[in-house]
C-alpha cells in the first residue's frame, strides 16, 4: 500500500473527503494510476495511519475519501538522538535515509572543529532536501512519525543541551579499551532508572565524529559532560558506516530489553 505524508494540510477525520494537493494527487493519478476505490495510506504525523479511498480522479483534481484511522506502527522505545558531526552533504543525506529506516528519532547535525567548511550555513533549500529525504525514507519504511531534524549547532551546545536521564555516547577512533558492547550492558540494570516516565521510552544521544574525526579537546569537553567515550573496534570506519553501524548494534542491544 503506497504512503504519503500531508502535514496537517487535509482534514483528515473519519468519512471525511478531500482533494489530494497536486503534485500528490500528480503521483497518484499518472504515476501510481490508483483507479476509483484503490487504496492508500496518507500520514498526518499524529502517529495514526490513515486509511482512504479514492472517491474521483479526473484532469481537474484526485478526490480521497477517508476509510478508516488506525494506530501507525509505534515508534522504537530506544529515542536515538544522533548527534553528527557534519560531513559531505552526500554523505550525510545517506545518514538521514538509513538512520530513519533504523529508528533514529531526531537528527542532529553537529559542527565539530574538523567538520567540513561550508555546510555550517546550509541554507533553506538544503535543509528542505534533508526534510525530504527524511520524509521519503520515512513513508518507505512504514513508521508514521517523522525523525526530527535539528538545526545545525556547535557541540558544546549539543552537549550544554542533553536529556536528563539520558545514556550519552561518542565512539572516537583514538579510544582503545571502553566498548560499545560494554557500556550499553553497563547501562542496562539502570534501563529503567533512565526511561523517561512519561513515554516509557530510553533516551540515548549517540555522537559520531566528521570525516576528519574527533579532536581530544572535543573528547574531554564530551567526558566532562558525562559522555561515554567507546571504540567500534580496530578498524576506522568512515564517519557514516560507524553512525549507522553504532544506529543499528544499539538498536540490537537495547531495543528488547527497554520494551
Ligand atoms: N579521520 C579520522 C577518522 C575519522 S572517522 C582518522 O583518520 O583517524 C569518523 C568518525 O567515525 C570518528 O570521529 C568516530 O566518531 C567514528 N569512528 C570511526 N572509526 C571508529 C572506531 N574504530 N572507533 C570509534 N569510532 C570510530
Amino acid at each position: 500500500m503506497h504512503r504519503f505524508f500531508v502535514g496537517n494540510e487535509l482534514s483528515l477525520q473519519l468519512g471525511a473527503t478531500n482533494l489530494l494537493p497536486v503534485k500528490l494527487a500528480h503521483q497518484v493519478r499518472d504515476v501510481l494510476h490508483l483507479a476509483l476505490d484503490e487504496q492508500l495510506i496518507l500520514l498526518d504525523n499524529s502517529g495514526e495511519e490513515v486509511l482512504c479511498a479514492v472517491t474521483r480522479s479526473n484532469r481537474t483534481g484526485v478526490e480521497i475519501q477517508v476509510v478508516e484511522r488506525r494506530a501507525g506502527k509505534s515508534e522504537s522505545p530506544v529515542r536515538l538522538i544522533l548527534c553528527q558531526g557534519l560531513l559531505k552533504s552526500a554523505r550525510f543525506e545517506w545518514i538521514l535515509e538509513k538512520g530513519t529506516e533504523l529508528g533514529v528519532a531526531t537528527f542532529a547535525p553537529i559542527l565539530c572543529r574538523r567538520s567540513m567548511a561550508g555546510l555550517e550555513d546550509a541554507g533553506p533549500a538544503k535543509i528542505q532536501r534533508w526534510q525530504r529525504i527524511i520524509q521519503e525514507a520515512t513513508e518507505q519504511c512504514g513508521r508514521s512519525r517523522l525523525p526530527e531534524l535539528l538545526p545545525i549547532r556547535p557541540l558544546m551546545h549539543a552537549l550544554n543541551d542533553l536529556p536528563t536521564g539520558s545514556l550519552a555516547l561518542m565512539s572516537w577512533e583514538e579510544e582503545h579499551s571502553q566498548t560499545l558492547h560494554n557500556v550499553l550492558q553497563s547501562s542496562l540494570p539502570n534501563a529503567n532508572n533512565n526511561r523517561d516516565t512519561k513515554s516509557a521510552s530510553l533516551t540515548v544521544v549517540l555522537f559520531i565524529g566528521p570525516e576528519g574525526g574527533l579532536m581530544p579537546e572535543e573528547v574531554a569537553l564530551a567526558k566532562r559532560h558525562g559522555v561515554h567515550v567507546v571504540t567500534l573496534g580496530t578498524r576506522i570506519l568512515r564517519a557514516e558506516t560507524a553512525a549507522l553501524a553504532t544506529i543499528a548494534n544499539i538498536m540490537y542491544e537495547l531495543e528488547a530489553r527497554v520494551a
